[in-house]
């Protein structure tokens, strides 16, 4: 019997070796880290360049082997159409995408209406690349520079139809999934600009209406319990301070509760050695890592206003993240957001524009050096992409036609060398469905070019959102 247990034992041994050559040729990557600049365009990424080294194409993702562009509308909207595109300057601002429902469509593969998360327009349930990862033995983990059950990471998470159920989104992520690591903001105790709440009346004074609109929460429930939907509520906080909420996120019947974490430090110090088995992150802010700290002029530089030395950078983040998640040996999802590019796009604020795009670039960076120091491009892929461009944020003096023609509506960005303010103009304080670009890096990285959908005249080769979803899922089979 016992001789039988080992000849069973070295077939299933031989069985696992084959698939492993095969899953290699394949070129099935063990991690997958896939970044998303929330409302990043193509120029969000130009102007950063020119800040931060006076030229385009010195961004670590600039050198990724796979750069295309990628069409991001959704169901409702404005499919995108290269020529309408570059003969009428207004086409892109037409019923615009959001965070959900391309943040749905780069998660689970399907494209959706506006406001779902990871549903279908009739409000079935849509698989997510982390759901599936899940099934085949991985760890995943979210994490953004905006609260955690905002649109972009909720949409790889929870299933809603409606992103602004943010009590109900927050629930599903820290109660019934099964993913490894959360991190982001919306921590109750803080102010958005990151200062602690001494008196509830100190936060509330003027902010409880602008707080409904943001959360969509009209109810009559307290103003002082409102602040805790971004959490799940009061009921949750405590439970994740006490150390006793979260399901069985390894499938082996007992429960993995979370581990609170709210010091930059512990973020520093999981990003090494031994960790927690599953950790949710909230850094101290009620809203944003840094874009509500003190008052942003137009005319301030980047960084003239100190950062709140308190929260973690998002590169801080994601290597703690990844470093949680790298306890797996099958490897890992994560999906890591620079999420507030596109809130202060919506505000036309360049500096601050510029000071999340270089919080963004920079845990590119880390990620970059963690796969070549702790991994490798044979064994992980790394893919940097936007949901949808904010702000139309284009040269300034464009759409000005000239003797009623459409030729050179677009102008460039004024490159006004490192560490000066670009010249640009805003066109929009909404998104617009441009098409946003796309860098891959990895093993599995060229499949991305057997999707292409269409040719544009200016960006070259782009793919669609439903794209990634769809590639992922199959690169993880
Ligand atoms: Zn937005």
């Amino acid at each position: 019997m016992k001789l039988m247990l080992n000849r069973f034992a070295i077939v299933i041994a031989i069985i696992l070796v084959v698939t492993g050559c095969s899953n290699q040729k394949n070129n099935t990557p063990k991690n997958i880290i896939i970044f998303i600049g929330d409302g990043m365009g193509y120029n969000h990424v130009n102007i950063t360049s020119y800040f931060q080294h006076g030229e385009l194409g010195k961004q670590v993702y600039d050198s990724f082997p796979v750069k295309l562009g990628m069409s991001t509308f959704m169901i409702g909207g404005e499919i995108y159409n290269p020529d309408s595109v570059w003969a009428n300057f207004n086409f892109v601002k037409k019923k615009p995408t959001d965070s959900a429902a391309s943040g749905t469509a780069i998660a689970t593969g399907s494209k959706t209406n506006k406001a779902k998360l990871s549903v279908d327009t009739l409000n079935n349930k849509l698989n997510t690349i982390l759901d599936i990862a899940e099934n085949f033995g991985k760890s995943t983990g979210v994490v953004s520079t905006v609260p955690f059950s905002n649109a972009t990471p909720a949409a790889f998470v929870a299933h809603n139809e409606s992103r602004y159920n943010y009590k109900e989104i927050a629930k599903e992520m820290i109660i019934e999934s099964k993913v490894d690591v959360i991190m982001g903001g919306g921590n109750p105790l803080f102010n958005p600009d990151g200062t602690p709440i001494k008196s509830t009346n100190e936060r509330f004074v003027g902010e409880k209406e602008a707080y409904d609109m943001n959360v969509g929460d009209n109810s009559s429930t307290k103003f002082e319990e409102k602040i805790f939907n971004y959490v799940g509520g009061r009921e949750v906080w405590n439970l994740l301070n006490d150390g006793s909420v979260g399901a069985d996120a390894d499938n082996d019947g007992v429960n993995d509760p979370w581990q609170l974490i709210q010091d930059r430090s512990l973020f520093q110090k999981y990003a090494k050695g031994e960790t927690p088995k599953r950790v949710i992150g909230v850094f101290k802010s009620g809203q944003s890592t840094q874009v509500e700290r003190n008052d942003s002029l137009e005319n301030e530089m980047p960084f003239s206003a100190p950062l709140n030395e308190e929260i973690p950078t998002l590169a801080e983040m994601t290597l703690a993240a990844i470093n949680i998640l790298n306890n797996n040996s099958n490897g890992f999802v994560i999906m890591a957001e620079g999420g507030a590019i596109d809130w202060v796009a919506h505000n036309n604020l360049l500096n601050r524009t510029i000071e999340e795009q270089i919080d963004f670039n920079k845990a590119i960076e880390a990620a970059c050096n963690w796969v070549e120091t702790n991994s490798s491009w044979n064994e992980t892929l790394i893919i940097v992409t936007a949901d949808h461009e904010t702000g139309y944020l284009v040269g300034p003096g464009s759409n000005v036609k000239v003797n009623d023609s459409d030729v050179d509506l677009w102008k460039p960005i004024g490159n006004n060398g490192k560490g000066k303010l670009p010249s640009v103009e805003w066109f929009s304080k909404d998104h617009t469905n441009s098409l946003v670009p796309f860098y891959a890096k990895g093993t599995g990285s060229s499949k991305f070019l057997d999707v292409i959908k269409g040719n544009d005249d200016v960006r070259g080769n782009y793919i669609d959102n439903s794209d990634i979803g769809n590639v992922i899922k199959l690169l993880l089979k």
